[in-house]
């Protein structure tokens, strides 16, 4: 008989190689199984405040000391992890149209103060994962590289498992954090088909190198004004029917790393993928509708082959059962867009959850569905938050102005979320109390989709942009509703802007505007918001109004 493991897990990326790190400190036999090697490609590489800060609580709750000395910020990482990793000071969204150069009002930036967590990072995934697989090794792991794994049968007492080599391996629950590769929900026939999301999109991606910095540029309008350099973030090139994404490792003091993660996702109603080009002739075409884009491409040489995906959403129809469940990026909540970089946020959450109850699982030697149904909820939370929020950021992009107001609801969402975490973290440390953490309630979903308030106005937001998609109200009057929500929202302080369409940049680490927020705490904000800010200094307990 094969050596009985605790658990195995599909995949040695961020999620495998995190979960089987701290399955493994805590003292579970630990398998992981990855067809490939390290280093190897993987997407996901810009991270966002709700990455850092979920996996800070991961650090504290499982004890892992290498997480908590070593990778729960972006300092830590550049520091400890790599050279290779650029700094994210900003989300940059430039709005383009075809056979124009761009207008450098038709730009926002939403920055990224320095405090407290320091600036996000773009994180070379090569090394990050690499880290955290020999992480998980290091606490006794084993992991079985170039083993593609083709079958797998969830059994009463276990479960089996054979690679192409047919070499067998059992454990008594089984992880798949598989990514793209979908391996339990394409073996088992778990996707839905179509899947239910109404997101189509597809894309094209690669690493380059020689990319031009978007601000250093010699266009015929100028530059967009913005409190930071574009290049220094997250850029986000905007057009009807898509995105580009210019994701630089190079854009930091100490960078070791010369490549910049270059992408496009397309609304594939408007741009369905071509039969007759490669993706390097789809993306030269591209370049060509789109003058000023193709400026910052001039000099570019791709550094890998380019790919070009199918349709990226996917759904499941069961993503738990009796000994297994399916990671985010394997149940396709993970996997969803890479617009506004919420995959590896929604990882996060759900590695935290996971690993909590397999834990309790192994000591109760129960692996009935029952145990992990919360992650499923999770799941199906992210993916209808996320489809909400990215699809209706795809409508915005025929209109600057209604993609202005879009912004604001997704920067509302995130500041309240964060202030969420951040609070919840604040008072995890005090406390060392698992009742305050993310999974002992109704999962967000990424952003503060639990507030009442919050709740609604995305909610009414996301059916008036809706209305657009489908022809039945026009562009400026939506965006006039939507500035009216926010203007009306009682929860966010007037200092930081929301509701005022002439302010292209959501800066809320300028010290008037914290003076003038903590002003609006003391004077007039609503008790749960006060609450949650106590919480940023470990104070009180979390108000059911807040939930
Ligand atoms: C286009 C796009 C862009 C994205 N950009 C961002 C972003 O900017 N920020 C962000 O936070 N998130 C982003 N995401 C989401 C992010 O990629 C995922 O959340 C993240 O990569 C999940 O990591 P993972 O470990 O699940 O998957 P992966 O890193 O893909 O790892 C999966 C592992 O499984 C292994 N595997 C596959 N099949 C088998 C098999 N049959 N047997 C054994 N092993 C197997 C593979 O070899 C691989 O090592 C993006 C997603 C997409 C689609």
């Amino acid at each position: 008989m094969t050596e009985l493991y605790d658990v195995a897990i599909l995949g040695s990326g961020f999620e495998g190689s995190l979960l089987g790190t701290i399955l493994a400190y805590n003292g579970a036999r630990v398998l992981i199984l990855d067809a490939g090697t390290h280093p190897r490609f993987a997407l996901g590489e810009s991270t966002v405040r709700h990455t850092f800060r979920m996996l800070k609580i991961i650090a504290e709750r499982f004890g892992v000391p290498e997480l908590k000395e070593k990778f729960y910020s972006a300092e830590h990482l550049h520091k400890h992890v790599s050279g290779g990793f650029g700094v994210k000071k900003n989300f940059g969204f430039i709005l383009h149209h075809q056979g124009q150069h761009q207008n450098p009002h038709e730009a926002t930036q939403f920055v990224i103060p320095p405090y407290r967590e320091g600036h996000e990072a773009h994180l070379y995934r090569q090394d990050t994962d690499a880290f955290l697989t020999y992480t998980a090794i290091h606490h006794g792991a084993t992991v079985k590289y170039s083993t593609r794994v083709k079958e797998v049968d969830a059994g009463k007492d276990c479960v089996f498992i054979k690679s192409e080599k047919d070499e067998t391996f059992r454990a008594r629950f089984i992880a798949d954090a598989s990514g793209g590769g979908h391996v339990l929900s394409r073996m088992w026939d778990l996707r839905d088909n179509p899947p239910r999301v109404k997101l189509q999109t597809r894309c094209l991606f690669t690493h380059m190198i020689d990319v031009k910095p978007y601000d250093d540029l010699n266009l015929p309008h100028g530059i967009p004004k913005a409190p930071q350099r574009w290049y220094e973030g997250t850029c986000h090139h905007m057009f009807d029917g898509g995105w580009v994404w210019v994701i630089p490792f190079n854009n930091r003091p100490g960078s070791t790393n010369p490549v910049i993660s270059v992408g496009v996702s397309f609304d594939i109603r408007k741009f369905p993928k071509p039969a007759n080009l490669t993706p390097q002739q789809e993306w030269l075409e591209f370049l060509d509708r789109f003058p000023s884009i193709k400026e910052q491409f001039q000099d570019a040489k791709p550094v890998r082959d380019w790919v070009s995906s199918d349709r990226l959403q996917t759904s499941c129809k069961q993503t738990v059962g009796d000994r297994w469940a399916l990671m985010a990026g394997g149940a396709g909540s993970g996997f969803f867009d890479a617009l506004f970089s919420r995959g590896l946020a929604g990882s996060m959450e759900v590695t935290h959850a996971l690993a909590a109850r397999i834990l309790k699982a192994l000591k109760e030697d129960d692996f009935s569905a029952g145990q992990f149904e919360y992650v499923a909820r999770l799941h199906e939370n992210l993916l209808q938050n996320n489809d909400k929020l990215v699809r209706s950021a795809y409508t915005s992009f025929r209109d600057f102005d209604l993609w202005n107001a879009w912004f604001r609801v997704w920067v509302l969402g995130v500041g309240l979320g964060d202030l969420k975490l951040a609070s919840t973290y604040r008072r995890y440390l005090r406390t060392k109390d698992d009742s305050l953490l993310p999974d002992a309630e109704e999962p967000m979903g990424l952003f503060f989709s639990q507030h009442r308030g919050f709740q609604t106005l995305f909610n009414a937001a996301v059916a008036k942009m809706d209305e657009v998609e489908e022809g039945r109200a026009d562009t400026k009057s939506a965006a006039n509703y939507i500035f009216d929500l926010i203007r009306n929202a009682n929860f966010t302080p007037a200092a930081h802007n929301l509701g005022e369409p002439e302010c292209h940049a959501i800066n809320s680490g300028k010290p008037i505007i914290g003076l003038k927020t903590l002003l609006w705490l003391f004077t007039s904000a609503p008790p749960d918001i006060k609450n949650l800010s106590l919480g940023l200094l470990g104070l009180g307990r979390p108000q059911a109004a807040a939930r």
